[in-house]
């Protein structure tokens, strides 16, 4: 459960207040919960989504586990995990393509 005051964002030395979650739903087969990468503002969200797929390539689960691509959420003060509201355009227009690929596609 989300604590109900404001959050600051993760970043070190940012001083705004958390306004999305990266988080990724874990599961063992049995439970399943949802595994936070970061909470951050808007100015650092970008760089968080993307360090967070990264790290996600990195993790090592058992064979009975899983775990989803971080998503980003909404972050709303004192709502349970599973309240929380995925943002799946915003991740879309950040994830899947690169700057570069983007030039390319224009150029
Ligand atoms: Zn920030």
């Amino acid at each position: 459960m989300m604590p109900p005051y404001p959050i600051s964002c993760y970043t070190r030395g940012c001083k705004n207040l958390a306004a999305y979650k990266i988080a990724a739903l874990w599961s063992d087969g049995q439970t399943q919960e949802l595994k936070t990468y970061g909470l951050c503002c808007q100015d650092c969200l970008e760089n968080w989504f993307r360090h967070s797929r990264r790290k996600q390539h990195d993790c090592r689960l058992t064979v009975n586990e899983t775990l989803e691509p971080p998503g980003i959420y909404a972050l709303e003060r004192g709502e349970r995990d599973q309240q929380l509201r995925r943002l799946e355009d915003l991740e879309k227009s950040l994830g899947e393509s690169a700057p570069q690929e983007l030039g390319l596609r224009n150029a």
